[in-house]
């Protein structure tokens, strides 16, 4: 016979883990997180990491040791869902039935989608730190680094943290002007936008430590191509439709990404969406189709940008909408949108960007402009954040 749970949790990311651990403060009893992983990562230092800030052991914990007591981990992964016949289907073959469900398996990387960009970024001049096994690469390629030219890449289309592809790069450039050799590295940022961000305030502070460090932005442009023998990367400039071959001493490069494989073959995706995310009320973020099944975190068809901080605030909401929903209740919660990115823009000072889904400015300080680049807001992102994302967040506590 099938298992059975009263919630079950796709994901025992940030979104899953901090969700399950609230959804017990709120009083559910049986719920049950499917995650194939025996490690947890905190994301957000890998930026920090390959800019030199952080070790990689900071990043990982033990799965068994973010599972809250009294959840039950599956310790698998999810292959399908009939969300018609309320059950999961594990990879292992066996099934999972629930009464409500949460997916949350966060996003894939599609390296294929970059020709020759999977075998760059493994090759000895190339890395990404959006994979935590090569963030540790990236800070010793640029550490290394004494003349040539860097080149960091941003892909077009939904991503974790969108600013987080800048980030070592800042990093980078502080430590060879402290080194005295920033003279003699060019440094391209290749980004498929028509300005920096997309907030006007933090575009002005980025701009400004672009200048600064005489970064050049290519600003409507993309990777579309890699050759990792030849250190070559073919950027596309979106505007002009023209293509030009860059070489390359150190590439960092974050991936293209879209939902699971597996998640756009169920019925839970909108039609013709093709990057296969949950389809979600976007305030309530209960299923538009299948009242019983939820989304939040990269996962979720919402409009936001993803990132932990936009899913702390949703997971509130889905927590207290999937309590009210069990008791026949109306929705008593809405996501506004919120979204944050901290740019790393020197090694001790952060642009800490907090805005809408509309990319208009939502401080959580009303009149305190936090997208200025400010030490206090690097002491909050670097050894705050951390401490309270273990503490506190994954707990359901914050
Ligand atoms: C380099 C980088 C920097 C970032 N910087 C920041 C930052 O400064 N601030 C910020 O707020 N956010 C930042 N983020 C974004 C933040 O980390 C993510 O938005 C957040 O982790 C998303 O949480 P999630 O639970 O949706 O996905 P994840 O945390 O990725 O978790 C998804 C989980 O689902 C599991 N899973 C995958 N497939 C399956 C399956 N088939 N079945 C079951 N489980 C599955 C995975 O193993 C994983 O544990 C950054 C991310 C990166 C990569």
């Amino acid at each position: 016979m099938a298992a059975q749970h009263e919630v079950v949790i796709i994901g025992g990311g940030n979104a899953g883990i901090s969700l399950a651990a609230r959804l017990q403060r709120y009083g559910v009893k049986d719920v049950a997180v499917i995650e194939p992983k025996d490690h947890h990562l905190y994301q957000p230092l890998f930026s920090h990491i390959a800019g030199g800030r952080a070790q990689a052991q900071e990043a990982i914990r033990s799965q068994e040791s973010v599972t809250p007591q009294g959840v039950t981990w599956i310790h698998d992964a999810a292959a399908g869902i009939d969300a018609a016949a309320n059950t999961v289907t594990l990879a292992s073959g066996s099934t999972v039935a629930y009464g409500q469900l949460v997916v949350c398996p966060g996003l894939q990387y599609d390296w294929d989608a970059v020709p020759g960009l999977a075998e760059a970024v493994h090759s000895p001049s190339g890395a990404s730190h959006y994979e935590f096994e090569l963030a540790s690469k990236a800070w010793t390629l640029l550490r290394s680094m004494t003349s040539g030219t860097a080149v960091f890449t941003m892909p077009a289309g939904p991503i974790k943290c969108g600013g987080a592809a800048q980030k070592p790069m800042y990093l980078a450039c502080d430590y060879w002007r402290e080194q005295g050799l920033l003279d003699r590295i060019r440094v391209v940022m290749v980004q498929p936008y028509p300005t920096v961000f997309g907030v006007p305030e933090v575009d002005r502070e980025l701009d400004r430590k672009i200048a600064e460090y005489g970064i050049e932005l290519r600003t409507n442009s993309e990777l579309v191509g890699v050759d990792a023998a030849g250190q070559t990367a073919t950027i596309r400039d979106l505007a002009a439709g023209t293509v030009e071959d860059l070489h390359y001493d150190v590439l960092n490069a974050v991936p293209p990404q879209s939902a699971p494989d597996w998640l756009k073959a169920t019925d839970l995706p909108a039609a013709g969406d093709t990057g296969g995310f949950v389809e979600v009320d976007r305030q309530t973020l209960r299923h538009l189709r299948y009242p019983n099944v939820w989304s939040l975190g990269d996962a979720a068809g919402t409009t936001n940008s993803k990132s932990g901080g936009a899913l702390r605030k949703q997971t509130k909401v889905v927590a207290k909408n999937l309590v009210a929903a069990r008791k026949g209740k109306r929705l008593p919660a809405k996501y506004n949108g919120y979204s944050v990115c901290p740019f790393t823009v020197s090694r001790d000072t952060v642009v800490f960007a907090e805005f809408d889904d509309r990319y208009r400015p939502m401080p959580t300080l009303p009149r305190v402009p936090t997208w200025n680049e400010s030490k206090f807001s690097w002491v909050v992102d670097r050894d705050l954040f951390p401490k309270i994302y273990w503490n506190l967040i994954l707990k359901g506590r914050a």
